[in-house]
């Protein structure tokens, strides 16, 4: 007899992207000459290409590795040297932060990380968890059993809630309860906020005081516009004893379709044993790593590290202000309509309020009808993502003008 992880059977059926999914296919089915014209603003996925400098770089690593003198096998378990040093350098002491080199563990993807990271960290945590929320934290911790059954509402028992909603600018509130894992995401995906250093600071000292862990996903850090918006944890002070860094070359270099990202694990960050006793993370993480994992492929490590170079730093801006000038776009045009926004100034996400307290479901059906645009509605992103609706950034500047246009054309 083999038996199941009974926890997936917790998780909800309707996953957000497949019924999204489901939607569009049946109204595509439904007005085959509307669809023609159909945009998808929804999923947070680039559309633009790759670098020149990482696509040289890809294919001089293709040359090496069929030249049998430059040929390269396993790549190091934890990152190659030049590329985990090329993000020490320009991720971090270019911004005063005191990251070394080995701290930094090079792999395929910070969906990966973030969700990995669970092996190495007790099932007794107390999870917090911001609602709404990129859906892999949540998930995964269902997936381990670190939670009870959802309710009605769609929340699991056993975890905190941190709702994130405009009357806190989408930045939680510090819990009146200790948590020992604590998942942030700045600036934001699903509803584009970022945090400033003081409400990390204001983390941070909580961290340290309860002994807990924050778990940050900066993703989106290379979007950010402000100068004094942090891009890193690590820039709080106090940080190194209380967190661990998620990046990616994802969303700033349009690797989503090529996986690349790494991980920053303090050398002095600790957790507890049952017993009490401290354990360094790091060396088990690189243990987890080394074990369950070989290593990101040498040429898109080589690729990676493109993007630390001169011309890949340049053209790498150049994706972000073409991202950032379509978020531009498209809050002036949802702000012309009379609708209420939010982010889309430091992110790619633009976090519109529905009209009249509308239910996100309800405005996505009518934006996909009236205007043939897919949006992603905010309930699918958690409970306090309700009565509100994401438009991403990530598209043609020519999508972005006319998805722009059908906003203001619709009788909202
Ligand atoms: C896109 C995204 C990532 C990147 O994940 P990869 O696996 O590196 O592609 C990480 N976190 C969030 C919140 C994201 O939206």
């Amino acid at each position: 007899m083999a038996y199941i992880n009974e926890h997936f059977l917790k998780l909800k059926a309707g996953y957000l992207f497949p019924e999204i999914g489901r939607r569009v296919n049946e109204f595509t089915q439904a007005n085959p000459d509307k669809a023609a014209g159909l945009i998808r603003c929804g999923i947070g996925d680039v559309t633009e290409a790759l670098p020149e400098a990482v696509i040289e770089a890809l294919h001089s690593a293709v040359d090496e590795m069929g030249n049998r003198e430059t040929f390269r096998g396993y790549a190091p378990e934890l990152g190659y040297d030049f590329l985990r040093e090329a993000i020490a350098k320009h991720d971090y002491a270019a911004r005063g932060m005191d990251i070394s080199a080995d701290e930094i563990i090079v792999s395929d993807g910070a969906k990966c990380d973030s969700a990995n990271i669970l092996d190495i960290l007790g099932s007794q945590n107390r999870i917090a968890i911001t609602d709404p929320v990129y859906p892999v934290y949540l998930d995964t911790n269902v997936m381990a059993g670190h939670t009870g059954p959802a309710d009605d509402a769609g929340l699991f028992e056993g975890i905190i809630y941190l709702p994130c909603t405009d009357a806190n600018a989408f930045v939680p509130a510090i819990p009146d309860e200790p948590a020992d894992l604590i998942y942030l995401c700045y600036p934001n995906n699903p509803t584009g906020a970022t945090a400033t250093k003081a409400q990390l600071a204001a983390w941070v000292d909580y961290a340290k005081a309860n002994g807990s862990i924050i778990l940050y996903d900066a993703a989106y850090e290379a979007f950010i516009q402000d100068a004094d918006m942090p891009h890193s944890i690590f820039e709080i002070e106090g940080a190194r004893d209380c967190a661990i860094e998620f990046r990616s070359f994802s969303k700033n270099a349009g690797f989503t379709g090529t996986r690349c990202a790494f991980t920053v694990v303090p050398k002095g960050l600790t957790a507890k044993d049952a017993a009490g006793n401290d354990h360094p993370l790091h060396a088990l993480w690189g243990r987890r790593v080394a074990t369950k994992f070989n290593g990101t492929s040498y040429p898109i490590q080589r690729a990676a590290a493109a993007v630390y170079t001169e011309a890949g730093q340049a053209q790498v801006r150049a994706l972000i202000d073409h991202y950032m000038g379509n978020a531009k776009i498209l809050c002036e045009a949802a702000k012309a309509a009379g609708l209420e926004v939010f982010g889309g100034t430091n992110a790619p996400y633009i976090w519109v309020k529905t009209p009249n307290g509308a239910p996100s479901w309800d405005i996505f059906d009518k934006v996909l009808n009236e205007a043939a645009v897919v949006i992603t509605p905010g309930a699918g992103f958690g409970t306090a993502g309700e009565g509100y609706f994401r438009i991403s950034a990530f598209n043609s500047r020519a999508n972005a003008e006319e998805v722009a246009k059908r906003i203001g054309a619709m009788a909202w």
